[in-house]
Formats: structure tokens, sequence, C-alpha cells
């Protein structure tokens, strides 16, 4: 009796059927029962309703079959709350081998149990949070085997949680994939690198995916690995974006390379970062090499000047850019290149690139200047046939009355010197020389009313814009002669009122007279200088100037029909002084110190029409 009593705990023994016989008073105070009430079914009435079924089968079934009882269930305490115990009891048996008692006892183990439930549910929310993280976790150990894995790699397998947890995963890698990354595992393996690798994966519906795999070593205090976890994300999606974004950039750089067009992308500062093999190779340079690729270097002497000014004018002003130029190719000789250019501007408006495309128009260019020269060899000749036609039905008209009135005034001296005058007679021949020389007078205002200048045709323009224009239509010829025209116009002109055709003429006039005057000078520089100015603020000056064999009367040359050409008509410079004229200007040559002549021209800035 002592003995159970001193007992922690429910300490108890039953007779062989199972009836209580005697229970410490810890159950008594615990249940706030008395120890008899415990005796008789008291201790049964204690027990948590849920769990009153298992513990009495389990207690039947060892009063039953001898075999020792063990349970664990929640008694109710006085205070109706309850807490679990764990119960066993053992039989005691007689030398005949019965059963003779039942001693038990019920520890309370209700701490045990609220930690091991918490324990359990932490483990629980773990496992809930590694299945439903949104990738494949899996974990393995210091070997390489992997053992375990989470919900989501085994439903995205469709493996099974064995065959998943060791190396039968190598057997859903993509075949072409599967050396490699065993290989590469392996290596972690061994070296205790951390491994990440994007291959190819069988997935349970049998698709093969880009999946993306990292696996990381934990290592303990010596450097050894304790195990390796991983973490693998289908990135297939991704993948095939990146590959249909890579095959349409190959796309479009096949594109830039096969266009018969030189393209290059620049800086807002100029800079080229970009040009394609097409133009790499026809300037004989290497693609990559950007710096040596800078273009302006490559222009033709002759052009860089006017191409320099309209980019930078673009990249100034954002404008479109364009212009015709020469540009140096590997094999040394210039072609003839239109060039554009187009900004790229963000959402602020600011130029982010230029791109550009430049065509090789050589064959045109060379086409066109030469039926231009062609054109104005005809012209030429065709006013020279004009001019003799002219004269020659001038010279028919008006010969015939001269010819009455050389008639006329011999009968006129013949009535007046014979012995006796006639003066009607003579009268009568005068009246007929006066109207012969009125009709040769109509005939000659009709001539002159034939060469009147037509009317004027004039816009505000951009002196310099004609006269790159003028430079570019010269162009052939120059190069023909194996001279050179150099510019340097005033940036800052502002606009003048003038007809661009007739104002064409003079620059080309000039132009001419001045490469022609260089003809018979060998040593350079044979180089014209057209130079553009602003003088008083109020005019325009332009000065065409020479190295040529330079002018002995600087007024002469402006008279009609003076000519020291063969084929020249000595028109040129009266018709450039009278369109000058027109225009309220002024024409005039003066004589280089350094040899050969300058001719200048000055127009008002006004916004008033010439007449
Ligand atoms: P053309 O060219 O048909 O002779 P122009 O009126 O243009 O007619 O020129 C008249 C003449 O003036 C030329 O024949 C030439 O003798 C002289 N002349 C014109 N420009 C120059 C020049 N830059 N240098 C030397 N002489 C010139």
């Amino acid at each position: 009796m002592d003995l159970i009593e001193g007992m922690p705990g429910f300490a108890w023994f039953a007779a062989a059927d199972g009836t209580v016989e005697n229970i410490n008073s810890n159950a008594a105070r615990y249940t706030g029962k008395t120890v008899d009430e415990l005796k008789n079914i008291g201790w049964a009435e204690a027990l948590h309703p849920d769990d009153m079924q298992p513990v009495l089968r389990a207690w039947s079934h060892s009063l039953e079959t001898g075999e020792a009882y063990d349970s664990e269930c929640r008694f109710r305490h006085a205070d109706g709350t309850y807490r679990w115990f764990r119960n066993s009891a053992r039989p005691i048996h007689d030398h005949a081998g019965h059963i003779v008692r039942w001693y038990g006892l019920a520890l309370d183990i209700d701490d045990r149990k609220q930690t091991e439930e918490a324990l359990q549910s932490r483990e629980q929310s773990l496992l809930v949070l590694l299945d439903n993280v949104p990738g494949m976790i899996s974990t393995a150990d210091a070997n390489g085997q992997r053992d375990y894995a989470n919900r989501r790699m085994l439903d995205y397998t469709g493996l099974e949680l064995g065959a998943a947890t060791n190396l039968g995963m190598l057997g859903i890698i993509h075949p072409d994939d599967r050396d490699a990354t065993r290989s590469k595992w392996l290596h972690c393996v061994e070296t205790g690198e951390a491994y990440s690798d994007t291959r190819r994966l069988r997935r349970y519906d049998g698709r093969y995916r880009w999946c993306h795999a990292r696996m990381e070593p934990r290592f303990d205090e010596h450097g050894r690995i304790v195990r390796w976890y991983g973490l693998m994300i289908d990135v297939d999606d991704h993948k095939r974006a990146e590959v249909a974004v890579r095959d349409s950039e190959r796309q479009l750089r096949l594109l830039l390379e096969t266009l018969p067009v030189e393209i290059w992308r620049a800086q807002p500062d100029g800079q080229l970062t970009y040009i394609n093999q097409r133009m790499a190779r026809n300037a004989g340079l290497d693609h990559n090499d950007l710096a040596a690729a800078d273009q302006r270097t490559a222009i033709h002497p002759d052009d860089v000047h006017v191409a320099e000014r309209r980019w930078a004018h673009a990249r100034q002003t954002g404008d479109f850019f364009a212009s015709l130029h020469r540009i140096r190719r590997f094999d040394g000789s210039y072609h003839w290149y239109q060039a554009f250019g187009e900004p790229l501007r963000d959402e602020n408006e600011q130029i982010v690139h230029w791109y550009g495309i430049q065509i090789d128009v050589d064959d045109q260019v060379r086409l066109e200047e030469s039926l231009r020269s062609i054109r104005m060899d005809l012209a030429h000749a065709t006013q020279l046939a004009t001019i003799a036609e002219l004269s020659a039905s001038i010279a028919h008209e008006i010969n015939q009355p001269l010819a009455a009135i050389v008639a006329n005034g011999y009968a006129c001296q013949r009535w007046l010197s014979a012995a006796s005058p006639n003066l009607d007679r003579a009268r009568i021949t005068a009246e007929r020389i006066v109207r012969d020389g009125d009709a040769a007078a109509a005939i000659v205002s009709r001539v002159r009313a034939l060469f009147k200048r037509s009317p004027l045709v004039t816009t505000g323009m951009d002196l310099n814009e004609i006269i790159i224009e003028v430079h570019r239509i010269m162009l052939s010829e120059v190069l023909n002669m194996d001279m050179r025209i150099e510019m340097d116009l005033d940036d800052l002109l502002p606009a003048v009122v003038v007809d661009r055709v007739q104002m064409q003429q003079v620059l080309v006039n000039l132009v001419r007279n001045g490469l022609e005057a260089m003809t018979t000078l060998s040593c350079q520089p044979r180089c014209l200088m057209i130079r553009s100015k602003l003088q008083n603020t109020d005019q325009i000056r332009v000065d065409v100037c020479d190295h040529g064999q330079g002018l002995t009367d600087v007024e002469k040359v402006f008279e009609p029909f003076f000519t020291t050409k063969k084929s020249g008509m000595g028109m040129g410079l009266a018709i450039c002084r009278s369109i000058i004229e027109a225009h309220q200007g002024r024409l005039w040559a003066t004589l280089n110190n350094d040899g050969g002549a300058t001719f200048s021209f000055i127009l008002p800035i006004s916004t008033t029409e010439p007449e």
C-alpha cells in the first residue's frame, strides 16, 4: 500500500479480471473523486470521451490475452481540464502461469505531449511551406544522392518519392543534356563547388522543358560537405522568349547585313557606335573598329566641308540629315554616296541615337555628271549656232533697208547735183531714206526686244546653298581639269531675295572663267576659292578667287563681245553684271597680289523684291 502511495502519477493494481483493487491518492486528488469511486468505474468516467473507447478496447484486449497494456489518454482534472497520461500495466503470474494481478501506472505526459504537438505542427507547416514555395526543392546527401524532393518537384516530374530521391532524376533529363549534367554534378560533389545549370527536363506530361537548377553545399566545421540544398525553376517560357528574341535579332542583323546599303548608328555627339559589315568592307575597315570607322576622315577633301556642315547642322537642330559626297573605299578610289540620317528620340524628345544609311550612287552621279556636261556643251554649241544664225538673219534684215538707203542716197545726190536740181525728186528720195532708216531702227528694236531678259523669279534664299549647288554642278568639270574648289562660307548669312537660276548662272560663269584661267598653270595650287561673308550688316559679299593668268583690264572684261578665248562669245561677264545690277548689287574684278583675279559681287539684304 505504501508502495503505490509513494509512486509518482497514478499507481494502481487490479485483480486478474481487471477490477481495480487499489489506486493511490494522487489519482483521487487529480480527478477530485474518492479512491473508492475510482476503484469502481470512476477511473473510466474520468477519461476524455474521445479516448474512452480506445482505452477500454486496449484494456479488454490485455485482460483477454494477458499482454502488457499500454495506452495514451486524457484524464479530466477536478477543475474540468484534461491532461495527457501514459498508461501501462503488467500482469503478475503464479507458478501455473495464471495471471494473479495487474499493476499499473499512469504518468502525466501532458507537457511532453504539448511540446511534441508543437514540434509536429511546426514540422507540418515547414512541409507545407516547402511544398508550396514556387520552386522545386530537393536535398542530397554528401555523396550527391538526392534524399528529398518537395511536392512541387514530384508533381512536376511525375516521379514517386523513391525515384525522385536517387539518381533516377538523371533519366528524365533530355538525352542531349544528360552527360554534361551528370559530369557537372559529379564534379561539384567532388569539389564542393556550387552547381548551377540550365537543362531540359521531361515533365510529367512527357514534354521537355528548360529548367534552371542550383545546388549549394553546407559544410561542417571541418569543411566537409554535410548536405546539398537545391532549387530548380522552370524557365522554359523565359528561355523560349529569349531564343525568339535572339532569333529575331539574328534575322534583323541578317537583314542589316544583306541589304544593299551601308548602315550606321551614332551617338548624339556624332560618334559612331555601329556600322554594318557592308560599310566596314567597303571602307576596308574592321567591323568592330569603330574608332577607325570615323567616316569623316574618309570623305573626299572637296566634299568634307559641305558634308560636315550638314551633319553638324542636323545634330544641332535634330533635323533630317542628307548629304551627297564622295567616300574613299578600301582600294583608295572615291565613290559617290548619298547619305541620310534620322534621329531617334526618347520620351522627353532628347536624341538618343542617330540612325543612318548611305547608298553607293557612284554610277548614277557619274552618269548624271557626264550627261550634264554633254548638255552644257550642247547648250553652248546651240548658243553659238543660234548667235551665228541670228547675226545672219539680222544682217539680212538690216542689209535690205541699208541697201535701199544707200541707193536712195546716191539718187538724192544725183537729183541735187544735176545742172538744174530736181528738188521734188530729191525730197521724195530723202523721204525714202528716212522711211528705210526707220525700218532699220525698227528691226534693231525688235532684235533688242528679243534679247530682253525674262522677268526675275525671286525668293528668299540662303546664298551658301546656291554656292554649294554650283560646286556640285561644276564638280565633274573640276575633276576633269584636275583642279579643286574650296569654300569658305559664312554660316550666319541671312537669307537674300534672289532669282535662284540667275544667281546660279552668275556663279557658274565666274567659276568657269576662273577655272579656265588656271588651265595654263602647271604648278599647284590649281585651286579656286569661293568665299561668302556678311559685309556692313546689310550686304552679302561673294568672292570667286583664282590663281590664273590675271587680267590686263579689270573693266574691259565686262564689255559685251570682249573675249580672249577661241570659242568664247564675250557675253558671260556682261550678262553677269546685268543680272547682279538687276538685283541692286554690284559686280567687279580685282587683281590678286599673289597672281590671278578675284571677281566679287555684293547683294543688298533687303526684303524688297528687285525690279
Ligand atoms: P568668255 O568667257 O566667253 O570669253 P566672258 O565675258 O565670261 O566671256 O569673259 C570675257 C573675257 O574676260 C574672257 O575671254 C577672258 O579673257 C577674261 N576673263 C574673264 N574671267 C577671267 C579670269 N578669271 N581670269 C582671267 N581672265 C578672265
